[in-house]
């Protein structure tokens, strides 16, 4: 969706992963295979290029500083290697005052002791890294469960975290450009099934304040990162109304696919316009309200989706990635809905996501 909006307003679009046939790579110019590791790769790549952005954040530090050597890398290495981290991420966090759920670093089995006396129960022990979608987390009710959570986790870095009551689940998406400005879609509504996200709606059912003190959140976190580029915060809003974050993602984000369809200008164009030093564009919604489904893997069990069947809903958007095979979890698409309240377009992206499988 980012090579659209770039090759849309003219652009050229190399791209550089560990695959072959990305959903990118069909729609680039250039698409290169390599691990992200190959600091060769990386440079040849960043050589021929003028801008390096990222749909993925798990790329080594190493491979950032080759890129930034031969072109202009948004967002910055820090940022990148902060939202990787959840120790990293968690203390930035708090060193900015930013609200964050109890939590404790992890680094061997002494720390565990403190941090489980520390946080409490319940809590949910995180891998520091390479956790995505609930992968690398495991919940602790009781203190039976910290060995087997702790071997299960690998007995790798990690942080304890306080489980939170969840009213809801909620991201703002924030672009901030060169000099500084700044743009924001308000909070968007998330639901996960199985820790994977599910159906994201927009706006959120949040109080005015609520919704002020993220957008606050986002930008002092965008600031003080000198963040340019898309950023996305996702939040937990607990049943007694307090936000904490839950973590950044430093690109594009999968609760945001609805701008794309639902706002004047999309998270995906507002990327490249932030990280080509273009103005940014207007946010607005063309309708007061819009909803997305996600379509994993798993609607392929009884063979092709019945995509007719979704379409003949005639307000209704399919957006399809292109991925070779669909396997389970595996995210493979979406709905996007518009419509004049929140409830009427999640109903409706609801309804036709169940019309696939007729
Ligand atoms: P994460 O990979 O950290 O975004 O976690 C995936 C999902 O697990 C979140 O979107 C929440 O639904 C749930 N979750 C993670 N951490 C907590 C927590 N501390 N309290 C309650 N739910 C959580």
């Amino acid at each position: 969706m980012f090579a659209m909006a770039a090759r849309r307003l003219g652009y050229r679009v190399h791209t550089l992963s560990p695959d072959h046939d990305t959903p990118t790579g069909q729609i680039a110019d250039v698409e290169i295979n390599a691990s992200y590791d190959d600091l060769d790769a990386v440079r040849a790549f960043a050589q021929a290029v003028d801008v390096v952005t990222f749909e993925f954040e798990n790329v080594s530090a190493a491979a950032v500083a080759e890129a930034e050597r031969h072109a202009i890398v948004r967002p910055n290495g820090r940022s990148l290697s902060i939202a990787q981290h959840r120790i990293k991420e968690k203390t930035f966090l708090v060193e900015h005052g930013l609200p964050v759920a109890p939590f404790a670093p992890i680094r061997n089995e002494a720390e565990l002791a403190a941090a489980i006396t520390a946080v409490g129960y319940p809590a949910v022990l995180k891998t520091a890294t390479s956790g995505y979608d609930g992968k690398g987390q495991v919940r602790i009710a009781t203190p039976g469960d910290v060995d087997a959570a702790w071997t299960t986790m690998g007995r790798r870095e990690a942080i304890l975290e306080s489980f939170v009551d969840l009213e809801l689940e909620i991201s703002v998406i924030g672009a901030r450009g060169a000099g500084g400005e700044w743009s924001h879609f308000g909070p968007i509504e998330n639901a996960h099934e199985q820790h994977i996200l599910d159906v994201s709606v927009m706006p959120a059912r949040v109080p005015a304040a609520t919704a002020a003190l993220a957008v606050d959140v986002i930008r002092r976190v965008m600031d003080a990162l000198d963040f340019i580029g898309i950023l996305c915060v996702e939040f937990f809003v607990a049943r007694d109304g307090a936000l904490v974050v839950n973590e950044l993602a430093p690109r594009p984000h999968n609760s945001g696919h609805l701008t794309f369809d639902a706002c004047r200008t999309s998270q995906f164009e507002q990327q490249l316009r932030a990280i080509c030093g273009l103005p940014l564009g207007s946010p607005e919604m063309l309708q007061p309200a819009a909803a997305m489904a996600n379509l994993l893997g798993d609607l392929w069990e009884g063979g092709e989706p019945n995509w007719a069947a979704a379409l003949a809903m005639p307000d209704v958007k399919l957006h399809l990635y292109g991925k070779s095979s669909a396997r389970s979890g595996r995210k493979m698409g979406h709905l996007t809905v518009l419509a004049a309240t929140a409830p009427e377009a999640r109903r409706l992206v609801l309804e036709a996501r169940c019309r696939l499988k007729i």
